[in-house]
C-alpha cells in the first residue's frame, strides 16, 4: 500500500482551512494536519469504505477568560473519510468521555442524548459510536482503520493467533467486542497490558493506531498494513481453479436482456422506490464465480462489514440466461421474491417486523454469466455495494489461498451490526 503523504498537498490542505477551528495557530494547524490525514485513510478502498473509520485528536481549548477546557476532536458518524473536511470533526468534551470508563456499559439510545450534550461546538452531527475508544486511549493522535490486508488474516479459524504471529511485536491483539462502550475498554484494557505499544488489532475488525502526531500515525497504519500484505503474500498455498473466461461480448449481451427484466422484477415488488444499477465484472471478480471454489463465497455472510452497510447476503440467480424472455422474468421475479420472503423471516426471527419492503430487496444479484448487479437507491449507493463485493470477495479468496477456514462473527453480532440504532463508523 502506498503512502500518500505530500507534504505540499498538507500545507495547501492546512492553509485551506485554516482561521476557524482553533484560537491558536499551532494547535489549529495540528488539527488541520490530523484532517488531512484523515482524508488519506479515506483515499483507499483497501484501508477505510464508505464511512467505515475514524480518527480524532485530543487538544486543549481555551476561552475567552483564558481558562482551559480539554476536548477531543473525532470524526462525524456517516462522514466518509475520503471527503472529510475539518468541519467533520465533532468537539467533545474529553474529561466527561473519560468519566465514562467506570460507568461499566452504556446503552446507545443514552449514548446518543449524552454526546449530544457534551459537544464543545455547535454542530447537528453527532460523534462517531467509536468515540469512546479515541477518548479511552491516552494519545493525541488516534486513527483507526479497517484494512483489507488485516480482515484477510483475521476472518479465519485460528485468525487472532495468525493475527499474533504476522503484529505480535507492534500489536495488542483482541478479539471481536461490540461497538462502543465494549470496544473502547477491551482496546484501552489491552493497550495498557502491552508495554510501549502502539496500536490494537481487533479481529473482523480493525486496527487502531495512535502517536503523538498526524504523519507518525498515519505512516505507522501504513507500515502495518504492508507488513501484513507481505505476511499474506509470504504464506500463500494454493490458487482457485479458474473456469473457462466470459468474453466481454457474452456478458454485455446478457447483461443488457436481464437488465430491464431485473428493474421490471423490483418494481413489480416494490414500484415506490427508485432504483439505480451498477455492473461488477472486473476479471478478478468473474474468476472467482465461475471458478472450482465458488462455494467459498456462496457461503453466507460475506465478511462482517458487508451486513453492516448492505443489511443482507446478495442472490445467486441460479437461472438459464439462454432461456426465452417471459420465462426468464418469472423466474426473476420467484428468485426476488423468496429472498424478500426469507430476509423478511430472519428479521422476524430476531423481533423486527414491518420493515419496509425496500429494506428487504437484495442489494446485489450474481450470476456467472453476468457478473454481479448492484443495486441501490441511487448510484453512488449501487457503486457502494459494487466495491463491498469485491473486497468481501477477495478477502474469502485470500483466505483460501493461504489455505485458511473462512470464519465470521456470530449471528447475534452479525444482527447487531445491521440492526443498531446508533450508527456506526
Ligand atoms: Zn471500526
Amino acid at each position: 500500500m502506498k503512502n500518500l503523504w505530500n507534504d505540499t498537498d498538507e500545507s495547501v490542505y492546512v492553509s485551506r482551512y485554516s482561521g476557524k477551528y482553533h484560537n491558536d495557530i499551532n494547535t489549529e494547524k495540528e488539527i488541520l494536519r490530523q484532517a488531512y490525514a484523515t482524508t488519506l485513510l479515506g483515499a483507499d478502498c483497501a484501508l477505510t469504505m464508505h464511512g467505515g473509520g475514524n480518527t480524532s485528536i485530543k487538544v486543549d481549548l481555551i476561552n475567552k477568560v483564558g481558562n482551559y477546557k480539554r476536548a477531543l476532536y473525532v470524526k462525524a458518524t456517516g462522514t466518509p473519510l475520503n471527503l472529510f473536511v475539518p468541519g467533520h470533526f465533532v468537539v467533545m468534551d474529553l474529561e466527561f468521555l473519560e468519566g465514562l470508563k467506570s460507568c461499566g456499559g452504556i446503552d446507545d439510545a443514552v449514548m446518543a442524548v449524552e454526546f449530544k450534550k457534551r459537544r464543545l461546538v455547535e454542530t447537528e452531527r453527532l460523534p462517531s459510536i467509536e468515540s469512546l475508544m479515541h477518548a479511552f486511549i491516552p494519545a493525541r493522535i488516534v486513527d483507526h482503520s479497517h484494512p483489507e490486508a488485516l480482515l484477510k488474516i483475521a476472518n479465519r479459524d485460528g485468525g487472532a493467533e495468525l493475527l499474533t504471529e504476522c503484529f505480535g511485536k507492534e500489536l495488542a491483539v483482541i478479539p471481536y467486542a461490540r461497538m462502543g462502550y465494549d470496544l473502547a475498554m477491551a482496546v484501552s484494557t489491552a493497550a495498557g497490558r502491552k508495554k510501549g505499544c502502539r496500536g490494537v488489532a481487533v479481529v473482523h475488525h480493525g486496527i487502531v493506531a495512535w502517536g503523538d502526531t498526524a504523519r507518525e500515525v498515519y505512516d505507522f497504519t501504513i507500515e502495518i498494513v504492508n507488513k501484513a500484505e507481505k505476511f499474506l503474500a509470504s504464506i500463500i498455498k494454493k490458487s482457485i481453479t479458474t473456469g473457462a473466461a466470459v468474453s466481454v461480448d457474452t456478458l454485455t449481451k446478457n447483461y443488457q436482456k436481464i437488465e430491464p427484466l431485473i428493474r421490471d422484477a423490483l418494481r413489480f415488488i416494490d414500484n415506490r422506490n427508485k432504483i439505480s444499477l451498477a455492473r461488477l465484472n472486473f476479471a478478478d471478480v468473474m474468476e472467482l464465480i465461475n471458478s472450482q471454489e465458488v462455494g467459498i463465497v456462496r457461503n453466507p455472510p460475506l465478511t462482517p462489514d458487508y451486513p453492516m452497510s448492505r443489511r443482507i447476503l446478495p442472490l445467486w440467480l441460479d437461472v438459464d440466461i439462454g432461456i426465452d424472455t417471459d420465462e426468464l422474468s418469472s423466474q426473476i421475479k420467484t428468485a426476488i421474491d423468496r429472498h424478500v420472503k426469507d430476509y423478511s423471516d430472519y428479521l422476524q426471527k430476531n423481533g423486527v417486523s414491518d420493515q419496509p419492503v425496500v429494506d428487504l430487496l437484495p442489494k446485489a444479484i450474481i450470476h456467472p454469466q453476468i457478473g454481479v448487479i448492484c443495486i441501490g437507491q441511487n448510484e453512488s449507493s449501487a457503486t457502494a455495494t459494487a466495491d463491498y463485493i469485491r473486497q468481501a470477495f477477495s478477502i474469502r479468496r485470500a483466505v483460501f489461498e493461504t489455505g485458511g477456514v473462512y470464519k465470521c462473527l456470530s449471528d447475534e453480532y452479525l444482527f447487531d451490526m445491521q440492526y443498531r440504532g446508533y450508527q456506526r463508523s
